[in-house]
């Protein structure tokens, strides 16, 4: 048995696989609540568990994992899971998304245990308004963590990830490219989604992929698109002085007709979109001790199911507010961002 294809020949290659839901900062856009609704410490997959499923992925033709939380670097021990993952010799790509407070401390080790790829996300070079974006005071750790990430140095690459918010960051984005540029990072401008967990999404706080170009366009002069081909979300673009950067226009220019993504939550509920309401429990099954190829087999009947646009469904609405309310999510915390990984 081979690759799996669903009902839109998509196949199945990318998985992110979200290790713990809990998080160190309370981004605005992502978790501006007081309070949350935690998945149950049982219920959170071991390491071992993790591997294995990531395996059972793989058999269904998942080359590429991202680990992604909440906060990946707040799971304990997070580089032994690196390490056991970066051994898969079929793993073409093992990279790993952080929000920084923890990586001046751990760069080092993520990358000795393997890790090739890191991605930080950077929203703004104020310290003031991070703690007003984040609820926290961390931003000299982030910046702290970014310089011991670059000391590191991953080799397929530091990235920077940037969520454009009208009125918080958007006259930040020179300064932000200069800074990647400094560190040797390729930056990549999100915009704001209305995700589970953006309960205060609103349509005129995006700031679109169009007007990020113009705006970059009267900065730099003319841009360059960089031809690839690639299901990466991210569009790449060449500035005149030859610094690259990326876009990622989920809100106005979906790319669910190349998606090949899955989502597992920590504690191991497969999700086949982001803007998915019903995943499939993997855990239960997992230790009830099923089989590889039972469990192979229950993802590959769930992938060949999969009919999901969800953020092309988004774009087709003509009113278009927060995906889900405060409410809502604490009944079913696993639609949160934080829970299914971003
Ligand atoms: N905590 C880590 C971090 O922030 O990098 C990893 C998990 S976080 C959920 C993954 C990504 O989702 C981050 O880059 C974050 O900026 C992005 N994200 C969260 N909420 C978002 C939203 N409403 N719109 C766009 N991106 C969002
Ligand atoms: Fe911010 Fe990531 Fe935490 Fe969400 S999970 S609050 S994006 S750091
Ligand atoms: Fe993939 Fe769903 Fe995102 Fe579309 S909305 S790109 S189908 S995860």
């Amino acid at each position: 048995m081979g690759p799996v294809l669903d009902t839109l020949s998509r196949p199945l290659r990318n998985l992110r696989l979200s290790v713990t839901d809990r998080c160190n900062l309370r981004c605005a856009y992502c978790m501006p609540e007081e309070e949350y609704v935690w998945l149950d410490k049982r219920d959170v997959l071991s390491f071992e568990e993790l591997a294995f499923l990531v395996d059972r992925f793989g058999a269904l033709g998942v080359t590429k994992v991202r680990l992604t939380g909440g906060e990946p670097l707040v799971r304990k021990d997070l580089a032994v899971l690196v390490a056991m993952l970066a051994q898969r010799a079929w793993l073409e790509d093992l990279a790993l998304t952080t929000n920084g407070v923890l990586l001046a401390e751990q760069a080092q080790g993520l990358r000795a245990a393997g890790l090739r790829r890191l991605t930080v996300s950077l929203d703004t070079l104020d310290a003031g308004r991070f703690r007003t974006l984040t609820r926290r005071d961390s931003h000299g750790a982030v910046l702290e963590g970014i310089s011991a990430a670059a000391r590191a140095g991953f080799p397929a690459g530091l990235k920077l990830d940037t969520v454009v918010m009208r009125g918080v960051n958007d006259d930040e984005l020179v300064r932000l490219l200069d800074y990647a540029a400094s560190v040797g990072a390729e930056l990549r401008f999100i915009e704001y989604m209305d995700v589970g967990g953006a309960t205060r999404w609103r349509r005129e706080d995006v700031v679109s992929r169009a007007e990020l170009l113009v705006r970059l366009t009267e900065a730099f002069g003319p841009i360059e698109p960089i031809v690839e081909h690639s299901s990466a979300p991210a569009e790449r673009f060449r500035l005149r002085d030859g610094r690259t950067f990326g876009i990622i226009a989920s809100t106005t220019q979906p790319f669910c007709r190349a998606c090949d993504r899955a989502r597992v939550t920590a504690d191991g509920t497969f999700f086949t979109c982001l803007y998915a309401t019903e995943g499939l429990d993997l855990k239960a099954p997992l230790r009830a001790g099923l089989s590889a190829a039972e469990l192979e087999a229950l993802l590959r009947a769930r992938w060949a199911r999969r009919v999901d646009r969800g953020a092309e469904q988004r774009l087709a609405l003509t009113a278009r507010g927060p995906l889900a309310t405060a409410q809502e999510l604490k009944a079913e915390p696993r639609r949160e961002m934080h829970t299914r990984g971003g």
